[in-house]
């Protein structure tokens, strides 16, 4: 039978990408999502795959989620932890609520589902869990203090929890993408874009949704089974993590 795998933030952008490789390897996928329903619907009816509403910034409603996609599927063998949100603002101008939403969806969102999914894992000896963190958590982003933030304590969550999991042969790696063309990313005006971001990538482009979700097959995969607490850095030569 064919492993399971859930992605959050799966029904758009990186994490649609992520969904529709995952399936196209042979996983079941469940795809879960915060609310944006016309996205999530159109999603399901081009690709097939299952949806899930709910928000991983909850540990309650993930551990209610979780419960429905094993129900349905059995259980979680490849966790993706995807779903991330922007609230960009300078420090000085930045609100404790941008502050805790970033945090809640980007950092506690990874305790919020990993922990669930824990416990089975080490009972299967067998796991993958794969976090999607960002450039901007390895380097630092001004006007980003929240995000970067957490997406440096997601590659922390990723190093020390690697190292819980090894003898129970559960893997738990990150990616950083660089700036990938998502709507996330598309958000930001064209000129900035043009002149200020894309002249920073060495290759010159933004990265395709699609990149990142090869990489997340790979260590998905068996032949990834020796790759634990790693980093895979995917940003066009923007940033050489040490
Ligand atoms: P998008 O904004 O395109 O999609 C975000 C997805 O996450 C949506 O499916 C959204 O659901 C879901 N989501 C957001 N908040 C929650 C929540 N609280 N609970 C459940 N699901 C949630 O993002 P990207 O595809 O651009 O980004 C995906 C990941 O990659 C994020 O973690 C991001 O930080 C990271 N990343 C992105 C980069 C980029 O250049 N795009 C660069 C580096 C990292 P819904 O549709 O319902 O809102």
């Amino acid at each position: 039978m064919s492993r399971v795998a859930l992605v959050t933030g799966g029904t758009r952008g990186i994490g649609a990408a992520i969904s529709v490789a995952l399936t196209k390897a042979g996983y079941r996928v469940a795809a879960n999502y915060a609310g944006n329903e016309e996205k999530a619907q159109a999603f399901n009816k081009e690709t097939g795959i299952p949806i899930f509403k709910w928000d991983v910034s909850s540990y309650d409603a993930c551990v209610e989620g979780i419960a429905k996609v094993e129900a349905e599927f059995g259980p979680v063998e490849v966790l993706v932890n995807n779903a991330g949100i922007t609230r960009d603002g300078m420090f000085h101008k930045m609100t404790p609520d941008q502050w805790t939403e970033v945090i809640g969806t980007n950092l506690n969102g990874l305790f919020n589902m990993t922990h669930p999914v824990w416990s089975g894992m080490r009972d299967r000896n067998f796991g993958r869990i794969i976090n999607i963190s960002s450039i901007n958590g390895q380097r630092g982003q001004m006007g980003q203090v929240n995000y970067s933030a957490a997406k440096a304590g997601d590659l922390g969550f990723t190093k020390a929890l690697a190292q819980e999991g090894a003898a129970k042969n559960i893997t738990v790696n990150a990616i950083c993408p660089g700036y990938i063309g998502t709507e996330m990313v598309r958000a930001i005006p064209e000129k900035v874009l043009a002149e200020k971001i894309i002249t920073q990538i060495p290759v010159g482009r933004l990265g395709e949704p699609e990149e990142i979700a090869r990489c997340v097959v790979f260590l998905a995969s068996d032949d990834a089974g020796f790759i634990t607490g790693s980093t895979i850095s995917a940003n066009g030569g923007q940033f050489f993590a040490g």
